[in-house]
């Protein structure tokens, strides 16, 4: 598989359309950015690592969780042919413990554990700065339809349930990561994107340690470091 024309560069990725008008490759890229493109960077590696990543959590969610996925293969370390989507303009944010802008929004402190995970959307519009909504919100939006809502949510946290068992194994604790979903041609609701330490929040379950992209976004130091740490904890 080939890639033909560049449809799209965004802020970590590439995207290319094939000989096939239902696949596409995407290509991952070591920038970084953060707060909605304002900071920007580079994190050495970064790109092999969130292919190999997704591709393998993706594989797994497909097989073990039975959640449809638009991964196809792998093509080399930074490149993968996926299915092609139409993105459902929503990122699909699951929490387990507080951080971020849970944290910052309803003033709790970072890692108190929840009895139960929570779920929020948030527009994806780079101009209005991807916007917290609700289900209503996007229903009038027209976003995506009730049905697919349901299956979304049902999806995201299905994927939560087996990725923090999973985590859990290794060590690690996932506090809260984004999914972003699309529609294949016939309308069939398929994961997309990524799952990446850009994507989820991962701690260390014994030090705590932040081994994600809040290394980069709040200067913590050793980014790098933190990303070969949290794909080395997969093998
Ligand atoms: P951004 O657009 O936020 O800068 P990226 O650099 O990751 O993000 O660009 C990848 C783009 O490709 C995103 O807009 C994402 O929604 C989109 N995308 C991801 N998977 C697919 C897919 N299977 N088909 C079509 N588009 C996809
Ligand atoms: N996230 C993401 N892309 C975004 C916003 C958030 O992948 O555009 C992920 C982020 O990595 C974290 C989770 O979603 O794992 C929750 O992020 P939060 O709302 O706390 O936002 P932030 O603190 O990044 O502003």
């Amino acid at each position: 598989m080939e890639k033909r024309e560049q449809l799209y560069e965004g802020k970590a990725k590439k995207v290319f359309t094939t000989d096939d008008p239902e696949l596409l490759i995407v290509s991952y890229k070591d920038d970084a950015t953060a707060f909605n493109g304002l900071k920007k960077g580079t994190i050495v590696g970064k790109g092999v690592i969130n292919n190999k990543m997704s591709n393998l959590l993706m594989q797994k969610l497909e097989k073990e969780a039975h959640i449809p996925t638009h991964f196809v293969e792998e093509l080399n370390d930074r490149e993968t042919v996926v299915k092609k989507v139409s993105i459902v303009p929503l990122e699909v944010i699951i929490r387990n413990i507080a951080a971020g802008s849970f944290s910052k929004n309803y003033g709790v402190e970072e890692g108190v554990v929840f009895d139960h995970p929570t779920i929020e959307f948030s527009y994806k519009n780079d101009d209005l700065g991807d916007p917290l909504i609700n289900e209503y919100h996007a229903l009038a939006l027209k976003l995506a339809t009730k049905e697919e809502i349901e299956l979304i949510k049902e999806y995201a946290f299905a994927a939560n349930c087996y990725m923090k068992a999973y985590w859990k194994e290794r060590g690690v604790i996932l506090v809260d990561f984004k999914l972003e979903f699309g529609r294949l041609s016939d309308g069939t609701i398929v994961l997309a994107d990524e799952i990446s330490p850009d994507t989820c929040r991962f701690w260390d379950a014994e030090t705590k340690e932040k081994l994600d992209k809040d290394r980069f976004r709040r200067d913590l130091g050793g980014v790098e470091d933190a990303y070969a740490e949290i794909m080395g904890r997969l093998s």
